[in-house]
């Protein structure tokens, strides 16, 4: 039995072939229009980082994370319960209100592991190397996966957008020799933030 495919196929690529080779060549403007551009390996792993995203099983965010060690994904993983737990998405979220250090308070689901650790966790798990890699993300690491990157001797950390509080995790980044990079300059935003 051949296996469904539920997907739509997408429509076959015109081969050159068929066409007189006269109508094959294409006029400088065209030639300009049609090159291909490769993603650069940065897009290239937060298009991966995306993907793995939709696996997250917490919209806080849903967030998902890419580790690289010499141009190849070593590790991924995305934000969600403890294997065995229930999801937020299922249960609703397990909030917990925080006193900041400005005295004031702000709401975190706890439930959740972050796609960080749990990229983390699955490089643990496999035996494989993160020293010394890449880690891409959706924001900015909070304070506890940005101790655990700098500990496991990643050396970058690309993130798509600001987390609006990551001043302490920016700040422990440059302590400690880690680079980070966001890909847009602007804070990541979802609901009761
Ligand atoms: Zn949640
Ligand atoms: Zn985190």
């Amino acid at each position: 039995m051949s296996p469904k495919v539920s997907r739509k196929l997408a429509p076959p690529v015109p081969q050159g072939g068929v066409k007189k080779a006269e109508s094959l060549k294409p006029s400088p403007e065209q030639k300009n229009q049609e090159k291909y551009i490769r993603p650069t390996w940065d897009e290239y792993f937060m298009e991966v980082m995306e993907a793995v995203s939709k696996r997250g099983s917490c919209d806080r965010g849903r967030s998902g994370c890419v580790i690289v060690r010499d141009k190849q994904i070593v590790a991924s993983g995305y934000v969600g319960s403890a294997p065995g737990d229930e999801h937020c998405d299922d249960v609703g979220h397990l909030f917990q209100k925080r006193l900041n250090p400005d005295g004031s308070i702000s709401e975190h689901c706890v439930r959740t592991i972050h796609a960080e650790q749990n990229a983390i966790c699955q490089a643990a798990k496999k035996g494989a190397s993160i020293n010394g890699g890449t880690l891409y993300c959706r924001m900015t690491p909070c304070p506890v996966c940005a101790k655990m990157i700098i500990g496991c001797g990643i050396k970058r950390v690309v993130a798509q957008r600001r987390y609006h509080d990551g001043k302490m995790s920016e700040d422990i980044f440059k302590k400690c020799g880690v680079k980070l990079e966001y890909v847009f300059d602007e804070v990541q935003q979802y609901s009761k933030q």
